[in-house]
């Protein structure tokens, strides 16, 4: 896979808002938010797109859903709600080929989305 944004953001060579880290996951804040709340979780492992998940990705992508679910409580918005989003590829509106979790909140999401 070749380098991405996100690698050089897990490598700390270009900033960002880093809102969550371990050994496994990373989430900080979109650079063009579409909501109030727009985190990005991302495994620190390259994997370019969903479609590139292999069966011993599974734990590493519950992972980042159980990273999404936690951050929404600890920030206090998971009983409102939230909605999580997985582009994939050139359909799905996939733009940065590190594949990540959109954790959208704050607002009204409409369903279904454009
Ligand atoms: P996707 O279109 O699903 O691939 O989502 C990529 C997301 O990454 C978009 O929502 C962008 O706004 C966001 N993005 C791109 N570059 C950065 C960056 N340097 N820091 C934070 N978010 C970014």
């Amino acid at each position: 896979m070749s380098d991405t944004i996100f690698s050089k953001i897990i490598r700390r060579e270009i900033p960002a808002d880093i809102v969550y880290e371990d050994q496994d996951v990373m989430a900080f804040r979109d650079l063009n938010p579409q909501a109030p709340v727009h985190v990005l979780f991302i495994p620190k492992k390259p994997i370019a797109t969903l479609n590139d998940a292999a069966a011993g990705d599974a734990d590493l992508l519950g992972k980042l859903l159980l990273a999404a679910a936690t951050y929404a409580k600890s920030e206090g918005f998971a009983e409102q709600g939230y909605r999580t989003v997985i582009n994939c590829n050139e359909d799905g509106g996939q733009t940065v080929f590190h594949m990540h979790v959109h954790l959208l909140a704050g607002r009204r999401l409409i369903w279904p989305p454009g």
